[in-house]
């Protein structure tokens, strides 16, 4: 089997018991943390941004730039396969919604207004993340 860990799933209990408050409110029912609230928006030290609910690699430091936006953003995922985008039209709104491909958690929305050369900003909630420093 190849497909190491793929396709996590837990039960609403199990995923409660495993989670914070805030990461389950964001991971599992698509919650938005306020923006500016986040442990991540301004981090600025080098590393690896797992998902807080699998662990698996999401996204890396060098990806990571300051939107403004009040989430971190990053302009891509660390591999395509990553992460799993969905049409998204809820609140009126048409967005593409972002979640973790191995344990369907919801991260946050992609949006073309990123900055060169993907054109992209993933804006991701902080606790839907997990930061790993790297060491020097
Ligand atoms: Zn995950």
């Amino acid at each position: 089997m190849s497909e190491l860990a793929k396709d996590i799933k837990r039960t609403d209990d199990e995923w409660k018991a495993q989670l914070t408050p805030e990461q389950y409110h964001v991971l599992r029912q698509k919650g938005t943390e306020r923006p500016f609230t986040g442990a991540l928006t301004e981090n600025h030290e080098t590393g690896n941004y797992h998902c807080a609910g699998c662990g698996a690699l999401l996204f890396m430091s060098g990806a990571k730039f300051d939107s403004g936006c009040g989430w971190p953003s990053f302009m891509l995922p660390a591999e395509s396969k990553a992460v799993v985008e969905h049409e998204d039209k809820s609140f009126g709104m048409r967005r593409v919604e972002v979640t973790c491909a191995q344990c369907g958690g919801h991260l946050g929305h992609v949006f073309p207004d990123g900055p060169k050369p993907t054109g992209l900003r993933y804006c991701i909630n902080s606790a839907s993340l997990t930061f790993t420093r790297q060491e020097p």
